[in-house]
């Protein structure tokens, strides 16, 4: 498979097993913060996580990584887990990071009785300025050489909840002159009195992202530990921590590779929600968010998103993927499953003057059966109903033909897909002009499609019979973001924000046969592109991408 040649974590694991480190096992784990809905970012995270554990037989974790008490909330987790669900994967296990919270604390008293931690009383601002930066050295804290004792004693006081919020910290002691700005002293503990959606009212004091994480990953036995490229600057940190703790089995590794980004999207879920809470969007699952619940409603299948995330390869180059790129698996995937269908969106009345009646004179009905789809004769065929009514796309007809405007048009004849020529006669206006219906008559003898003298026509076009059709409503997108790279120009995202990344459509004209389509299912509108049915309203129809593909590699 390709999957071994353009991902280096994949190398390393490969090489893990057969030297038999970890004693062959393999375990991984996907870290989210439940302060928000995954995005494609978290889907590349999640393929990379889950697919390396399956492919060595081993497991993958889902842990959410709620250390903050402040942001995170239930509704998030449970789109988390829904999402890694959607995706194809099953955790070995669903644990919070506050789960460790016990035992993190007995590691930190534990530090601080071998002298490599301690209180310190100054306030955030003073401690981070005291930090330094490149060249320019770190200040030591005036509390740095408590005794254990002393900083065991207040650290005890700090966990009954006697100091008020940010009025003392813990801090690992490494080194304030450290090349590496993590390791000046990084903060392992603040005081939050506040209450946690998992351990309630039980905590004042609340881990650091860099104090909870590698703790975590080794006690839940991770070997290797996968993330993003803006961490490889705390890996020594990582590897600290676990170094000096009294761990009983070998120490997980951190690994980072470059993030994905997608053009004319953003992956941040800070901005995201900014989108939901401006009400730039209808929610988190609107079909234009790049989140997984809002590309699950816009049609996007779950393999299209797995097989995109696998061939863009895992490396530690950042690099900006083109959406376009995304979309053809999307379209390569959709046109392998889904059923076609004929449905008319700008609907324009079609009358055959030469329509027969039947026996009893009513107008006849006749019936063609047409592929379900023809990339995959398996799915059969189904019956379409005709009739002398029809319904065309409005911009399939042209009272006046501009130049190279091959469909109908008054005098011309044309094809309707997989039933007969018709010419068009005329056209009926009301008492604005507007045209209400064209009026054509149709050749029998080319029942099916073909006719027999071997005339040809130069254009097919799709149709619904007007008494079967199904009415619906169809929301068409285009990017939400009109910059490839949105906020480039002016810092801000939501100033690249595309005024018309949504047109809603009333009084669309479908098959019959649509009227039982699946909540969810995403079929294919001939000439038209794939379209999903809406989960909570199946006769709304979400645009999930149009026929044509528009990458260039
Ligand atoms: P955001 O910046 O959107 O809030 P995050 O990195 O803070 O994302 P987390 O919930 O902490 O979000 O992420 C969980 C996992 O997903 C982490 O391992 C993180 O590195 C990974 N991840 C997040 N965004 C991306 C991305 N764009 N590409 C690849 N992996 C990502
Ligand atoms: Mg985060
Ligand atoms: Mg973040």
């Amino acid at each position: 498979e390709a999957a071994t040649s353009n991902d280096f974590i994949r190398e390393i694991v490969r090489r893990d097993v057969e030297a038999g480190r970890y004693g062959g096992r393999v375990q991984t784990r996907f870290p989210p913060e439940p302060n928000g809905y995954l995005h494609i970012g978290h889907a590349k995270a999640i393929v990379q996580d889950f697919g390396v554990a399956e492919d060595f037989d081993g497991v993958c974790n889902l842990r959410l990584d709620d250390t903050n008490p402040d942001t995170e909330e239930a509704e998030y987790v449970d789109s988390i887990k829904g999402d890694i669900a959607w995706l194809g994967y099953t955790p070995g296990v669903v644990v919070h990071a506050s789960d460790y919270f016990s035992q993190l604390y007995d590691w930190a008293e534990y530090l601080v009785t071998q002298g490599l931690a301690y209180v310190d009383d100054q306030d955030g601002e003073t401690i981070s300025a005291q930090r330094g930066g490149f060249g320019k050295p770190g200040v030591e804290s005036p509390f740095r050489d408590r005794t254990p004792d002393e900083n065991l004693d207040l650290l005890r006081r700090m966990r009954a909840g006697e100091f008020g919020d940010g009025t003392k910290c813990l801090r690992a002691k490494i080194d304030m002159q450290a090349e590496n700005m993590w390791l000046r002293d990084p903060v392992m503990y603040r005081i939050r009195h506040a209450h946690h959606h998992n351990t309630g009212d039980e905590w004042c004091l609340y881990p650091t992202y860099d104090w909870a994480h590698g703790q975590s990953d080794a006690i839940e036995g991770v070997t290797h530990s996968i993330c993003t490229l803006e961490f490889d600057s705390h890996r020594p940190l990582y590897d600290w921590f676990l170094a000096n703790l009294p761990l009983t089995s070998e120490a997980p590794r951190q690994y980072e590779f470059a993030r994905l980004e997608l053009t004319h999207t953003i992956t941040s879920k800070r901005r995201l929600k900014k989108l939901v809470e401006d009400g730039v969007v209808d929610g988190w699952d609107d079909p234009r968010m790049p989140t997984l619940s809002g590309m699950r409603r816009r049609g996007y299948p779950p393999a299209a998103i797995r097989d995109f995330c696998t061939a863009i390869g895992t490396t530690r180059n950042n690099s900006v993927k083109a959406i376009e790129e995304f979309e053809s698996f999307v379209r390569r995937e959709l046109n392998r499953t889904a059923q076609r269908r004929m449905a008319v969106l700008r609907p324009l009345k079609l009358v055959i003057t030469n329509w027969p009646t039947d026996a009893a004179g009513a107008p006849l009905v006749e019936h063609f059966e047409v592929a379900n789809n023809p990339e995959n004769p398996a799915n059969g065929v189904r019956s379409v109903a005709f009739s002398g009514e029809l319904y065309i796309e409005e911009d399939d007809f042209a009272e006046v033909p501009p130049p190279k405007f091959f469909r109908l048009s008054p005098g011309r004849e044309v094809r309707l897909r997989g039933a007969y020529f018709v010419t068009a006669t005329d056209v009926v206006k009301d008492a604005s002009g507007a045209i209400v219906a064209v009026n054509c008559t149709y050749d029998p003898a080319t029942r099916g499609g073909d006719s027999p003298d071997g005339r040809k026509v130069k254009s097919t076009m799709h149709w619904v019979s007007a008494p079967h059709a199904v009415d619906a409503t169809v929301a068409l997108y285009e990017r939400l973001f009109t910059a490839a790279a949105p906020g480039e120009r002016t810092g801000e995202a939501l100033d690249d924000l595309n005024p018309a990344s949504r047109t809603l459509l009333t009084g669309c004209k479908l098959e019959a046969e649509l009227a039982e389509v699946e909540p969810g299912e995403v079929v294919q509108f001939e000439r038209l592109g794939y379209f999903a049915a809406d989960a909570d309203a199946p006769l709304v129809f979400h645009r999930t991408v149009g026929l044509r593909d528009e990458f260039a590699a």
